[in-house]
């Protein structure tokens, strides 16, 4: 299945339905506007790959609503060349986004089928990065540091070698709290290794699990 004009269009809506709801970095827009969103899910949803929806992707998990992935990659601040940790693969579409933003991109998956699946569409659509099959808790301590760090899953708390794999001065938006809903956070790394904490309101995403064996 390809892009087309229809998709085109559809797009262009859900971008302007964005601006309304406050997204304003005309990057975060342009990568939406650019992004075959629907080619990131199953058959079934294709017909609603542009409403402002989060939808099933399998293995339980879900491809993020686009309100949410333009709400953190603006938050993040991405500039080009910078090297971007991801957290939660899933479908690849918030990968995309940040590649399409010029960032140099490392995510990390905990569903084997998941991590297989994003990296196929990506690498079919040409989306170049580092897709890794592990534990995001953990990070990627060989890569670090990076420049900003994204948490795509509910954290019950912050991971601390996270915040080791951080530059001083980067940031890491993190959904954060284990209930129905989550607090988004930005956490800035100072000079003292400490971090500068700043709120940014509810939103709902999947758990971001620890301690348990990988699914397939
Ligand atoms: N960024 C994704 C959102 C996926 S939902 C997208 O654009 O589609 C969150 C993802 O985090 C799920 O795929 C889930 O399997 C993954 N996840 C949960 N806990 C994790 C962990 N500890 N390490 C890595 N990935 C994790």
């Amino acid at each position: 299945m390809m892009d087309s004009y229809k998709h085109k269009g559809l797009r262009k809506k859900l971008v302007e339905l964005l601006k309304e709801k406050g997204i304003d970095n005309e990057d975060v827009l342009e990568a939406i506007n650019a992004i075959p969103r629907h080619l990131f899910m199953d058959n079934a949803f294709v017909n609603f790959a542009y409403k402002d929806q989060a939808f099933p992707i399998g293995s339980d998990q879900t491809i993020s609503q686009p309100y949410t992935v333009a709400f953190q990659t603006q938050l993040l601040e991405v500039s080009k060349g910078e090297k971007v940790l991801e957290i939660g693969t899933g479908s690849g579409y918030q990968s995309a986004v940040l590649i399409e933003m010029g960032a140099k991109v490392h995510s990390i998956e905990r569903h084997r089928s998941l991590h297989k699946k994003s990296k196929q569409i990506l690498e079919e659509l040409k989306y170049k990065g580092k897709f890794f099959f592990g534990d995001g808790f953990e990070g990627l301590p060989t890569f670090a540091p990076f420049d900003k760090i994204l948490i795509t899953a509910a954290a019950p708390r912050i991971p601390e070698k996270l915040i080791d794999q951080l530059k001083v001065g980067g940031f890491l938006v993190i959904p954060l709290g284990s209930g129905e809903s989550q607090q988004m956070l930005r956490l800035t790394k100072m000079e003292d290794g400490s971090v500068k904490e700043e709120k940014y309101g509810q939103f709902s995403f999947v758990p971001m699990l620890e301690n348990k064996s990988f699914s397939s």
